[in-house]
């Protein structure tokens, strides 16, 4: 009885690998869970890139530029599991980041600028963004445009965004405090201005300080009280207004906090 008993440790007898060995495919197994966290973000944040082009996001150096920025590094650690999916998250102090489909039609449309057209691969010029928040569209932003200006009112994110961008050594995002409805006239001319904002119009600073050829993309006051979606171009021909559709971003202040 006593020569049944297992050894330790046991062996289990390899008969039935024996028995179909030689009829398996050669093939290495998939890890089912990816090895690094980076790479689980990069296969959520390819499937969020999927969903935008399902959603409608045509243009392909938007949808570069989503799949590259990692938008988890940017929210609270607790929110990380939403961060790729499409809903707007609180970043502290009252405001939100948009969702990533806002991010992405905005900038869409921001690349639709005048002296852009007929030219499906080129950067924008310099672009300033009102709102840096926590620093994740002047990320993206920077992926499609030569410079990036990005202005906030509140020091907390402002400082936060420093925080957030440091590790991306993004040499060509200038971070600013400052108040954002006066524009930011040191690096004007802009060929596009972005406003992550809204307020009861656009700022005729804004503008102002618009390169011909140009555009704006900001969220304003519709004439139903809610907001819209407007897109502002300098032509040489004078100035073009569209109201798109209706949004909601946090508002438009002045001053400094
Ligand atoms: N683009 C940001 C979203 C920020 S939410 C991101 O990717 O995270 C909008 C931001 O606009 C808020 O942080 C708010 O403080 C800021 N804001 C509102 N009015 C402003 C103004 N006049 N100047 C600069 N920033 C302003």
């Amino acid at each position: 009885m006593a020569s049944q008993r297992p050894g330790f440790p046991v062996r289990l007898t390899p008969t039935a690998s024996a028995a179909t060995r030689g009829r398996l495919p050669a093939v290495p197994v998939k890890p089912l869970v990816p090895a690094t966290p980076s790479m689980a973000s990069d296969a959520v944040r390819a499937r969020m890139v999927q969903r935008l082009a399902a959603q409608g996001i045509a243009d392909s150096r938007v949808l570069r530029a989503m799949g590259t920025v990692e938008r988890h590094l940017f929210v609270d650690s607790a929110l990380v599991n939403q961060a790729y999916e499409d809903t707007s998250l609180p970043i502290g102090l009252g405001q939100t980041i948009s969702k990533p489909n806002v991010v992405a039609r905005m900038i869409e449309l921001l690349l639709g600028a005048p002296a852009l057209a007929g030219k499906p691969g080129d950067r924008l010029g310099r672009v300033l963004e009102i709102g840096t928040g926590c620093g994740y569209q002047a990320a993206v932003l920077s992926h499609v445009a030569t410079e990036v200006y990005s202005i906030e009112r509140l020091r907390g994110l402002h400082e936060r965004a420093r925080v957030n961008l440091r590790s991306f050594r993004l040499a060509t995002v200038h971070l600013m405090l400052g108040d954002g409805m006066v524009g930011y006239p040191k690096g004007a001319p802009y060929a596009g201005i972005i406003a992550a904002a809204g307020g009861e119009a656009v700022p005729e600073a804004w503008v102002t300080q618009l390169a011909v050829g140009g555009r704006i993309v900001a969220p304003t006051q519709s004439a139903s009280g809610g907001q819209a979606l407007v897109v502002i171009d300098k032509t040489a021909r004078g100035i073009e207004r569209r109201i798109l559709e209706a949004v909601h971003f946090v508002p438009l202040k002045s001053g400094i906090a």
